[in-house]
């Protein structure tokens, strides 16, 4: 049984290693090799006589034959991983029993390719990729196109020295998107991107790559003055040579600290400018790393901390043709639940129909999904595997799935539309956008009670929710009393909402939340907005002629009309408008980071609004100012880059005039 288990689990991981380090395109996810590994790695310490020698556990990568081999004088080594916090404590346990406190050297793990460069006497001469550890593919030419890479030092030292070649993800992202305009493959992630371009047999292909490389180790092979005794000092004489280290080391005491720097890179990781798997942790001491040396896969004064994965694959159930409020027809992937960024996934976004066609989508595919710092969930690539091609093609509806009229494409947009006013789906998605937390934020009523609302026939419209009573809201489905009058009571408070929310629940075309924060800052009363001129409206910041137009527009139609009056005498008025425009606030653009403790980012956005401030979600050098919570990430250090002000909870909390 057990052995049953090992072979099946080799067999999965030779498979995987070949696709991802010979193919360059994996078959599946690091996060699920990485528990196969650690299922295998577990099974054979149970059962150590069932350790073969070509246990993927007893090996590091694998060589392919598309270049030369060269053996490499120093082995290369791969690196133990955990995804707990608890397994680097007993790690650096096992450690001081033996060799006392030890520093460490915490640096970020590229999530690229590894490379040995050599030099003899400051010049660069030959470039091998790890391959087995043993032996690896000499790729000298295409490294020469690395720009990162020195081709002399700035002394005439001979040395080995280890990095990584990566792929910044921006150009990632740029390389995918030409692939995908030429019908070409693509990469499944930044790592793989860099894999299939260091590793070309045309060195021209790989010049036109953007390809840069950190450097973290040095083997000083001839002579050289004070000769590094610890790690860190190592990376700071590979810094002086040439190399580009990677500038976000830190030197820890302990394993507290290293699991400190874990905690933090794993927030701040998403605004690095290229892709990073993990924390690797070493023992500083070169003397200490030399006496505890390697397992015949990887050095015992190394391990690698693993962060919780972004990306995972998983199987597509279905594609669900969702219709918004505009009537837009969007297709969500419906998935195999999988954990994901510490949720189960089961929806992903399809972003359009453009787009499904683009991947190539079909139901029953393996796909994957990638999650970033709050972004929805997203389906970034398909698994072009021989079920793939057995699955019958998708194709887009022609009909609504709600109501069953034709769709139709409107001019310069990607998406599928339901033209049809009265498509229950297009009007319930409008009533849900009415009480979502950026328009009217009543959050009592949630989609399946409007759902049941409609079909009743008690709300065709959003004016209609401020007609019911609470006795319309006890005939529903599983709604007692007590849930009724909350219903009720959120409706009626939400009757003096900000002009700002009431702009955001029109929908009006082109007037998201920002722009409709914008206008109601600048008119004050619904009555100046519906009064405005095209010419007035385009004055408005950000609001350009087309956008001016739309407005003007809305508040001409007769059905618009009749719902403002309508919403008039049912009481809904907007709360005074701006309160004390400050010159403090008018004019300038916050951006909110981090957590308040006092208040929401919503409330703290409002507020800045209401004193005629903007708000953005991401820093340029535009942003007058950046309202830093706790555990503020990368939107901070993006703001100490660029000099602009930052502003503690309290600052602007006294901004506000809240302050103590
Ligand atoms: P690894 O990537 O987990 O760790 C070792 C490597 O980390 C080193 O060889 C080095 O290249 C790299 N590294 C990055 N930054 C470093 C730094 N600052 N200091 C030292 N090393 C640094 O191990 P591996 O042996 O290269 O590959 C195994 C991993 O690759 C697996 O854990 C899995 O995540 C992935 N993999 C995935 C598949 C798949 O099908 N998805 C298949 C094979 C391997």
């Amino acid at each position: 049984m057990v052995l049953d288990r090992i072979n099946f689990l080799k067999d999965e991981i030779n498979k995987a290693n070949y696709k991802y380090y010979v193919e360059d395109n994996p078959s599946i996810s690091d996060f699920e090799y990485d528990k196969m590994f650690a299922e295998l790695k577990k099974l054979e310490s149970e059962n150590p006589l069932f350790v073969t020698p070509d246990s993927p556990t007893q090996r590091v990568g694998s060589v392919s034959e598309k270049f030369f081999p060269h053996k490499h004088k120093y082995r290369l080594y791969s690196l133990d991983n955990t995804y707990e916090y608890e397994d680097l404590e007993d790690w650096y346990k096992k450690i001081t029993k033996e060799y006392g406190e030890q520093e460490l050297v915490c640096e970020l793990k590229i999530d690229g390719l590894a490379m040995a460069l050599t030099y003899e006497n400051g010049i660069f001469v030959r470039g091998v990729t790890r391959g087995d550890g043993i032996t690896g593919e000499d790729i000298t030419n295409n490294l020469k196109t690395v720009k990162a890479i020195p081709l002399k030092l700035f002394e005439p030292v001979s040395v080995e020295v280890r990095g990584e070649v990566y792929m910044p993800k921006e150009s990632f992202e740029k390389l995918n998107e030409e692939n995908l305009k030429n019908g070409e493959k693509l990469f499944a992630n930044p790592r793989n991107a860099a894999a299939g371009s260091i590793r070309q047999l045309d060195s021209t292909i790989t010049a036109k790559r953007d390809l840069s490389m950190f450097c973290y180790t040095a083997i000083f092979t001839g002579d050289i003055k004070n000769p590094p005794k610890t790690h860190y000092e190592s990376l700071m004489c590979m810094k002086k040579l040439g190399f580009k280290v990677n500038p976000n080391i830190r030197l820890c005491k302990n394993a507290a600290e290293a699991v400190q720097y874990c905690k933090e890179w794993d927030e701040k990781r998403f605004g690095l400018d290229y892709a990073t798997d993990g924390v690797v942790i070493k023992v500083n001491s070169l003397l200490v790393q030399q006496e505890m040396g390697f397992t015949s896969r990887a050095p015992k004064w190394a391990t690698a901390f693993k962060f919780p994965p972004e990306e995972v694959t998983t199987k597509l159930i279905a594609v669900e043709e969702s219709v918004g409020k505009t009537g837009a027809i969007t297709p969500v992937a419906i998935l195999e639940p999988v954990q994901l960024g510490g949720s189960t996934v089961s929806r992903a976004s399809l972003h359009n129909f453009d787009e499904v066609g683009r991947l190539d989508v079909r139901i029953g595919d393996r796909v994957y999904i990638k999650k970033a710092a709050e972004i929805i969930p997203k389906v970034v690539k398909v698994i072009e595997d021989e079920e793939h091609y057995k699955l019958p093609e998708y194709t887009p509806p022609e009909k609504c799935p709600s109501c069953g009229s034709r769709l139709n494409t409107h001019e310069g947009e990607v998406n599928l539309y339901c033209d049809n006013p009265d498509c229950p789906a297009k009007r319930c998605a409008k009533i849900e956008y009415w009480v979502s937390k950026d328009a009217m934020d009543i959050d009592k009523v949630g989609p399946s009670i409007i759902e049941q609302l409609y079909n009743r026939g008690f709300a065709k419209t959003p004016v209609d929710l401020y007609k019911l009573s609470m006795q319309d809201f006890m005939q529903l489905d599983l709604v007692k009393e007590k849930s009724a009058f909350n219903m009720y009571s959120a409706i009626q408070e939400s009757k003096n909402r900000s002009l700002s929310r009431l702009l955001t629940a029109f929908t009006i075309k082109n007037v998201g939340k920002e722009t409709a924060g914008v206008l109601a800052n600048e008119f004050g009363t619904l009555d100046n907005l519906m009064n405005a001129s095209v010419e007035d409206l385009s004055k408005v910041e950000g609001v350009g002629g087309i956008i001016a137009q739309d407005i003007y527009d809305f508040f001409r139609k007769p059905e618009n009309i009749e719902m403002i009056n309508e919403l008039k005498s049912l009481g809904v008025e907007p709360a005074p408008p701006v309160e004390n425009i400050s010159d403090e606030f008018k004019g300038k653009t916050f951006v909110l980071t981090g957590t308040l403790q006092s208040m929401t980012r919503d409330e703290a956005s409002e507020k800045i609004k209401r004193m005629g401030g903007k708000t953005s979600s991401s820093v340029s050098k535009n942003t007058s100012f950046v309202v830093a919570g706790e555990n503020a990430g990368s939107k901070l250090d993006k703001a100490q880059k660029l000099g602009v002000i930052i502003l503690t909870e309290n600052d602007f909390l006294n901004m506000i005039g809240y302050g103590k």
